[in-house]
């Protein structure tokens, strides 16, 4: 069974307000972003039958906004708009160089921010950059808005905490001081439109007296949702980064990940992988 057009109904609400309105009527309906995930399951028929929440004419949630405090970026951007944003791009680039990676061109134009973390995939491109700049995702719903720390926000594959009623209507990132260094890799079977084994995102900050005052460590692709390694962060704050602590730090990765095997790659192989990329971030070797 394909997709079938004509079974299903589409709600057009042309402003936020009219979207949570006609959401609360309609709980079933699916929430239409830029398709990229949603139009893959109808494809295949599986939502037929339901109504759509078609998004496209919120134009408050398609904007980028920067204030002295950081940047809110509405839930209906894309991944090509983030990256063509010149404060996102000097201020959050690890966010920029992760939604590059994000399918390929074709996905990045349509692909937006929200549906990316509605999605919930555990291979998220862009969580774990949203998890080292510990943004904050602004949801609106029938009982009003909230604010849901990004770690929160994912309560397994393919699962959120949004409550009935409630969609995401814009990304906060709080600015953050410089750091020594920053990192995102993402490690596929290939350059483009490719699902990632893990990811890593790094921020870390190294005092006058080579200690580390701050680090922020995430992956993605080791666990049900995105992880911070907090055990790795504590064990390194107030240490120098010589080959003791680092191979520590290193260590202490399992703490905070699980990774699996499944189609994409291995369990052993992910723990190899991703533990290499932490080690030549905490050494300097990757910028
Ligand atoms: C060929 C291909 C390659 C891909 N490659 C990658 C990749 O490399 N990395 C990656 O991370 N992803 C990838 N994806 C997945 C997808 O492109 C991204 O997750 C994208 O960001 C989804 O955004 P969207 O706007 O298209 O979401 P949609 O498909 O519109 O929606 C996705 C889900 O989120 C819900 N939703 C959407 N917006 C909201 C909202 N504002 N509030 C509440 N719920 C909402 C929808 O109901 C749906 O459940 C790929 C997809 C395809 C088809």
């Amino acid at each position: 069974m394909r997709g079938d057009a004509k079974s299903m109904t589409v709600l057009s609400p042309r402003s936020a307000a009219e979207a949570v309105k006609a959401y609360a009527q309609a709980p079933a309906a699916l929430p239409l972003a830029g398709g990229t995930d949603l139009m893959v399951a109808w494809n295949l028929g599986q939502w037929n039958g339901r109504a759509v929440l078609d998004l496209s004419r919120v134009a408050e949630w398609r904007t980028i906004k920067a204030s002295a405090q950081g940047v809110l970026i509405g839930s209906l951007v894309t991944h090509s708009q983030i990256q063509a944003h010149p404060v996102l791009q000097k201020r959050f680039p690890l966010l920029v160089a992760a939604c590059a990676t994000v399918g390929a061109a074709q996905i990045q134009n349509r692909g937006t921010i929200g549906g990316n973390i509605a999605n919930a995939s555990p291979a998220g491109d862009t969580f774990p950059a949203l998890a080292v700049y510990e943004a904050t995702v602004r949801v609106i719903g029938p009982a009003g808005q909230r604010v849901v720390p990004i770690a929160d926000i994912f309560a397994g594959v393919k699962k959120t905490t949004l409550k009935p009623g409630e969609l995401i209507e814009a990304i906060f990132l709080p600015f953050v001081k410089t750091p020594t260094r920053g990192v995102f890799r993402k490690v596929g079977t290939r350059a483009a439109q490719a699902i990632s084994k893990t990811m890593f995102a790094g921020l870390i900050w190294i005092g006058k007296d080579k200690k580390v005052t701050e680090a922020r460590l995430s992956f993605g692709s080791l666990a049900p949702t995105v992880r911070r390694l907090h055990a790795a962060e504590s064990f390194l704050r107030g240490r120098q980064l010589d080959p003791i602590s680092i191979n520590a730090a290193a260590e202490l990765m399992t703490s905070d990940v699980s990774p699996i095997d499944d189609i994409r790659s291995t369990r052993e192989y992910r723990l190899i992988v991703s533990r290499n990329l932490l080690v030549a971030f905490l050494k300097g070797e990757v910028k």
